[in-house]
């Protein structure tokens, strides 16, 4: 079943960020260092989907680039699918434009993939698959 896994947010600073939600009193997760993504990532859980902190370790990370050109903010929504190889298959099939040529591997072993934002409506979507995985970049 599909439902928004994660909200990607790009911070510069995890330790600043994470403390708004810290005063809502939502649960945040330790710091993740996602190293193929160069990314540091602290997952807050908000009910069923969660909102994915993360802060570029490198200036020419993709996170890095992000906020130098357009600055802080929502960086891509994650939905969780039950059949991953599935719809990267389907996806590839109806010519969807997607970020990468094959599916990823998460720092907690799960699967994802990003579909390009001309493709959905002006949005980066994260695709993953295992939902109670700690970090999905
Ligand atoms: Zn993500």
């Amino acid at each position: 079943m599909f439902h928004i896994d994660h909200l990607g947010i790009a911070v510069n600073d995890l330790r600043q960020a994470r403390s708004f939600y810290e005063l809502l009193g939502m649960p945040v997760g330790p710091v993740e260092l996602v190293e193929h993504e160069q990314v540091r990532a602290v997952m807050v859980q908000a009910g069923e989907s969660r909102i994915e902190l993360l802060e570029p370790t490198s200036p020419e990370s993709v996170i890095g680039r992000f906020i130098e050109r357009r600055g802080e903010g929502m960086h891509h929504v994650a939905l969780h699918v039950d059949d991953i190889e599935e719809v990267f298959a389907e996806m590839k099939c109806a010519g969807m434009r997607l970020v990468s040529d094959e599916l990823k591997m998460g720092a907690g072993g799960h699967l994802y993939f990003f579909v390009h934002p001309s493709s959905a409506g002006g949005v980066l979507v994260e695709i993953c698959q295992n939902a109670d995985a700690d970090v999905a970049i």
